[in-house]
């Protein structure tokens, strides 16, 4: 808190001084100081976060009275306030780009997030914005675009891994007039706060993804869903829309070019069952958002049921950079099955909580001790719950695990949407595993009956142990009815809702039994 009122303050006192300039297009303006909101830097740990340009100071936890002591020591008198630049043991850190939480980060998709201002599509321009578009509209085909996007091999951000470009080349092959480009960002995992900071912080570059995905599909109507829970999110992308269309990026004949795309923004209504494709695009025709049999699947019958491209804020906000920079470019990140970046929410009992992106394949150590900082208190490291509710838990053994779509899969466990949560030595991982199957069971919308009876069986046995009250038959129950309901549920929902129970069942079976057996 009290970012508002610290930029409110600052603002005043380089206005009293006459050198206030509102132009931030270039980052030294000769004849006066700009000061600028943005979007989030992450660092959440830390914040409030002020940077300086173009020295890079970074200052963190600030708080409004700083104001005066910044302006006199740093924009009237060119050095840092060290105390409030970061420390780690006797090393001071006066530059971002030099504090580990950041020097072992790869942005891509965060590239403009806390350093552009959201709500300026000037300042997103004149950082290169909506090149990759022009390039996409005026010198490929449709189908060339397709092609990019699938020899760079990006994979679908949501969870599911689903290759974009075999998806995007589906959507162009059907000969339907209306086609639809939907952008997921029901965001709904506990824990999970990557597409919020995209949406508030970069919201152009979401829209240059779906506007290219429009014109490589030929669609000429895109959506996004985001969750009712992210009202910044909601109004940025709006005043973005606005902006876009002000410029002659959204709309009817676009630059000129014969191609007509327009964007709507829809509000959620707290449903974590409508990040779900289906019920998703169920829930914007105004239905109650239900998943439905598939197939057929979204890119044939989506949305009003036409071919219908549908990926998540993190995906679209690749396209543009591997449409400027190009397929090879992009596979060169990370590995070959898995590339390009991920970001990932880390919270919990680490010290850096916070949002961070790092090439795929970088492994959980990388992420828990090198730019997370470790376990807070010196504790020890006991596990990480990754990909939410749907996901598992890692253990020590898997510190060396490189984290990617497909080595997560084999263990057990799902890259997710990239929430990780850090449990230290004290937590009860029966306690973690029932809290998360009452989330998934308020969450169940009830439609199939392994999902919506099973998981609250499932959620009466985990409370029981947690209680004392458990026996060593309720550890084979559990597992009878995991596999039952990932076998029988309709949607993802339900065929991921036991996963963290069979996980932590996996490596904390000892937990599970102690529970039993230290019976009240
Ligand atoms: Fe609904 Fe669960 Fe069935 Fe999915 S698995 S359709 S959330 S009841």
């Amino acid at each position: 808190g009290g970012s508002l009122e610290f930029y409110e303050r600052l603002r005043a006192i380089v206005a009293e001084k006459g050198l206030l300039v509102d132009v931030r297009l270039e980052k030294e303006p000769e004849h006066g100081i700009g000061v600028h909101k943005s979007g989030c830097h992450g660092f959440c740990e830390m914040g409030p976060i002020v940077r300086i340009e173009p020295a890079g100071y970074l200052y963190l936890r600030v708080k409004p009275e700083d104001a005066e002591e910044i302006a006199e020591t740093t924009l009237f008198g060119g050095k840092p306030v060290e105390r409030l630049l970061y420390k780690e043991g006797e090393q001071t850190f006066a530059k971002q780009e030099d504090i580990p939480f950041y020097s072992r980060q790869t942005r891509l998709v965060l590239h403009h997030c806390g350093d552009i201002d959201a709500e300026s599509i000037d300042e997103y321009i004149a950082m290169g914005g909506y090149q990759a578009f022009r390039k996409a509209l005026f010198t490929m085909e449709p189908a060339d675009v397709c092609r990019l996007i699938k020899l760079s091999n990006l994979r679908g951000r949501g969870g599911g891994g689903y290759p974009a470009g075999s998806k995007w080349e589906q959507v162009l092959s059907r000969p339907d007039e209306i086609k639809y480009v939907v952008c997921n960002g029901d965001e709904g995992d506990p824990g999970a706060f990557m597409d919020r900071s995209v949406m508030e912080g970069d919201p152009h570059s979401v829209l240059e993804g779906m506007l290219i995905a429009g014109f490589a599909t030929k669609a000429t109507q895109g959506y996004i869903y985001v969750r009712a829970e992210y009202p910044v999110a909601v109004e940025r992308l709006n005043k973005a829309i606005e902006a876009a269309r002000g410029v002659g990026l959204l709309g009817e004949n676009i630059l000129g070019s014969g191609f007509s795309f327009d964007i709507r923004v829809n509000r959620g209504a707290g449903a974590f069952v409508c990040g779900e494709g289906s019920a998703l695009t169920a829930s914007i025709e105004g239905k109650r958002g239900m998943p439905r049999v598939k197939p057929p699947r979204t890119t044939e019958h989506g949305l009003w049921n036409r071919p219908t491209v549908l990926n998540n804020v993190e995906t679209f906000a690749n396209v543009p950079r591997i449409v400027q920079n190009g397929g090879d470019w992009f596979r060169g990140i990370g590995p070959e099955n898995s590339p390009g970046t991920k970001v990932f929410a880390i919270s919990g009992n680490v010290n850096n909580t916070g949002l961070i992106e790092v090439p795929m394949g970088t492994t959980l150590r990388e992420v828990i001790f090198d730019i997370g900082g470790g376990i807070r208190g010196g504790k020890a490291f006991k596990a990480v719950q990754i990909g939410g509710p749907s996901g598992g838990c890692l253990t020590s053994e898997h510190l060396d695990l490189p984290l990617d779509f497909d080595s997560l899969k084999k263990v057990g466990a799902m890259i997710g949407s990239g929430g990780l949560v850090v449990m230290d030595e004290d937590t009860c991982m029966v306690e973690v595993a029932r809290f998360f199957m009452n989330f998934t069971q308020n969450e169940s919308c009830g439609k199939c009956v392994p999902c919506r009876e099973g998981t609250r069986r499932m959620l009466e046995i985990l409370t029981r142990i947690v209680e004392g009250k458990g026996e060593m038959e309720d550890l084979d129950m559990l597992e009878e009815l995991a596999d039952t309901i990932s076998n029988t549920a309709l949607c993802g929902l339900g065929k991921s809702a036991a996963n963290p129970v069979v996980s932590t069942l996996k490596y904390f079976r000892d937990e599970y039994i102690a529970h039993v057996r230290d019976k009240k």
